[in-house]
């Protein structure tokens, strides 16, 4: 490990881009599989390590899905999230907005409100015990269509647990126009949720112009796509709207041809707000500590400059104001401290 990569993974940050499912660590999935014996899933750790090995697109929907499977009651809902903030703790991710969709459960039969009991009671004890602090974002699956819209909308605002703190659009952009969604949007934010839709990911900066005319997006889910619009980018800079960037996501879904074409470097140049995370890790093979490093060496940072990069994230959640000058503060102690 270098001498930068260790001060990344003593670093305190916040990940603000992350999915429920998409966390699940082989550890994590061979836990599941044990608990349900008809799945195809292996439990055996070589097998199942070889199972995760990231091999292209179609390869990532399969693991994805297959984990889906493995999520049948309240039971598997606690377990996972709860042990994902364990995977947290150990990067010293100490605050996390993870995104979750309530509307894979439920069309498999967990109710809605044992779903929302599970999840708030792993959010509990992680905090408690594990000193992850988790928030909700409720994000609805687009190639589910209007159905699944409406479906987290209702969730959301019925049921608006304590965590939840913004409302999502995630899958496929391809045939999948966010305008359509902004009735459901337009409740979400109503019931005093943030928008933080995906945009621009897999699209052109079009898409980005409608999650925020249309959606009132507050952040952008990847927005890959911004640097092809100068006048874009110039606007995300200049409202102070971030971008979640997750580089090695993006190489895997082929959203950047290859690590070294990755935008961030232009998106930083001109003003924008970045942060980084790390999307599903354990699918793509990584986690957030690693997109640091990723990060640190496409934009040719010095621990300091990471460390200002872990304050990016801090600002741009929905963490109030205290919470913000605490994580910040032990931020400064930690780099302040730091004999590299
Ligand atoms: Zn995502």
């Amino acid at each position: 490990m270098s001498v930068l990569d260790s001060f990344i993974a003593g670093l305190p940050k916040a990940e603000l881009h992350v999915h429920h499912v998409g966390s699940a660590s082989p550890r994590i999935v061979a836990e599941l599989a044990a608990r349900h014996a008809d799945s195809p899933v292996p439990t055996d750790p070589e097998a199942l390590a070889d199972f995760f090995t990231f091999r292209d697109f179609a390869h990532f929907i399969e693991v994805y899905l297959s984990v889906v499977d493995l999520i049948r009651d309240a039971q598997d809902v606690r377990l996972l999230t709860y042990e994902v903030a364990r995977d947290m703790a150990r990067q010293n991710i100490r605050y996390a907005e993870l995104t979750v969709t309530p509307y894979s459960s439920t069309r498999r039969g967990i109710p809605d409100a044992a779903f929302v009991e599970a999840i708030e009671d792993a959010r509990k004890a992680a905090e408690a015990e594990l000193g992850v602090v988790l928030r909700w974002c409720f994000d609805i699956p687009g190639e589910a269509g209007l159905a699944a819209a409406e479906e987290t909308a209702r969730i959301a605002c019925e049921l608006k647990p304590e965590g939840l703190v913004s409302f999502g659009l995630g899958g496929p952009e391809i045939g999948v126009p966010r305008p359509q969604f902004k009735p459901y949007f337009d409740r979400a934010i109503a019931a005093g949720l943030h928008s933080v839709p995906h945009a621009g990911e897999t699209t052109g900066p079009q898409t980005i112009r409608d999650a925020l005319t249309e959606l009132r997006a507050e952040r952008i889910g990847h927005g890959t796509s911004a640097t092809q619009d100068p006048a874009l980018l110039a606007h995300l800079a200049e409202h102070r709207i971030p971008l979640e960037v997750c580089p090695t996501s993006n190489l895997a879904t082929r959203a950047v041809t290859d690590l070294d074409a990755h935008p961030v470097k232009e998106m930083v140049a001109a003003g924008v707000l970045v942060t980084i995370n790390s999307d599903d890790p354990p699918m793509f093979g990584t986690d957030l500590n690693r997109e640091y490093g990723v990060a640190a060496r496409l934009l040719d940072l010095d621990a300091k400059g990471v460390a200002e990069l872990a304050k990016n994230a801090v600002e741009a959640s929905f963490m109030d104001e205290a919470g913000k000058r605490a994580l910040r503060a032990e931020i400064d102690s930690y780099t302040a401290a730091w004999r590299g």
